[in-house]
């Protein structure tokens, strides 16, 4: 399992510096989550002014 940026992304690339394993960069005009290294912590949901990462 693994967190998911969704479409409420603004990329304001918060969550970015708060992921423990790097799994987060941006794609274009979102950031994504690689899901082998999410170790699902939720860090970057609790900085997301938006909410856009959710567990899945
Ligand atoms: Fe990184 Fe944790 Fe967010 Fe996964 S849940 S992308 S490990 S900050
Ligand atoms: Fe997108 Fe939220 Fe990450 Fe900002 S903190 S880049 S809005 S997912």
């Amino acid at each position: 399992m693994a967190y998911v940026i969704n479409d409420d992304c603004i990329s304001c690339g918060a969550c970015e510096a708060q992921c423990p394993t790097n799994a987060i960069s941006q794609a274009g005009d979102k950031y994504v989550i690689a899901a082998d290294p999410c170790v699902d912590c939720g860090a970057c949901a609790g900085v997301c002014p938006v909410s856009a990462p959710q567990p899945q």
